[in-house]
């Protein structure tokens, strides 16, 4: 059977990931989180303080991108694939509220922005690949079979992140991943390169008021009708 290419795209917290996995595990495709790419590049600068609260040196991270090698494992206990920046796993650290609060003014900036594109295309040359972030329909595989573009309201995904941050044992109140939420919408959205949009042709799914069953089954239907044109 002929493989497709399924790219998921959406606000921040929309639950792009977990559907991804949920498609990834059915269909015995790769799953690739984008937005992991761009959190270990975050987590790099902070680690060499190139950016925190009150400056961020753009030109000395992008001199050191020839030297961040970011790396997908797949981890059988957990069922996904784990991060990992020069050989190191970052999972558990790249998700913080504190990366989350500097990732979306790195991934403004071209340079990063075109490495981790080049990265993503490798990743995604035989197809049979599910890819979620921002910008999977649009600019990495606009010739994706099947675009799916997931949105809820920003109350709702708030508190899905809020709640996955505290079961971490994150010390964080429900005030500051709002805003962080609406900041990062706002940035990405925003930007001149490769900002958040959906795709002309990408399928607008709003998941507030859908469990997660409902969610991966309708889209599972949509991945079928898509498989059956295909094959
Ligand atoms: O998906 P996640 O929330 O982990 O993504 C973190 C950030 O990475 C986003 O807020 C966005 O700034 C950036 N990102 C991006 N393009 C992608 C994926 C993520 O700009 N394809």
């Amino acid at each position: 059977m002929n493989k497709i290419t399924i790219a998921i795209d959406g606000f921040s917290s929309t639950g792009k990931s977990t559907v991804a996995k949920q498609l990834a595990k059915h269909l015995g495709y790769i799953y690739v989180d984008s937005g992991a790419m761009y959190r270990a590049v975050t987590w790099f600068a902070m680690q060499n303080n190139f950016i925190d609260e009150s400056h961020f040196h753009t030109q000395a991270l992008t001199s050191k991108l020839s030297s961040i090698a970011i790396s997908f494992k797949f981890n059988p206990e957990l069922g996904f694939s784990e991060v990992y920046l020069n050989g190191i796993n970052v999972e558990k650290d790249i998700r913080t509220l504190e990366v989350s609060s500097f990732v979306s003014q790195v991934a403004k900036v071209s340079e990063v922005r075109k490495q981790l594109v080049k990265q993503q295309h490798e990743l995604g040359k035989n197809k049979g690949i599910v890819m979620d972030g921002r910008d999977i329909g649009t600019v990495v595989f606009p010739d994706a079979e099947l675009k799916i573009f997931m949105t809820a309201s920003a109350e709702t995904r708030a508190n899905r992140r809020y709640q996955e941050l505290l079961s971490k044992g994150e010390d964080v109140s429900f005030k500051d991943v709002l805003h962080n939420v609406q900041e990062r919408d706002f940035i990405d959205s925003n930007r001149k390169d490769s900002p958040l949009k959906k795709a002309d042709d990408a399928i607008e799914i709003d998941n507030s008021n859908l469990s997660l069953d409902e969610q991966f089954n309708k889209i599972l239907q949509l991945v079928e009708t898509k498989l059956k044109e295909n094959n």
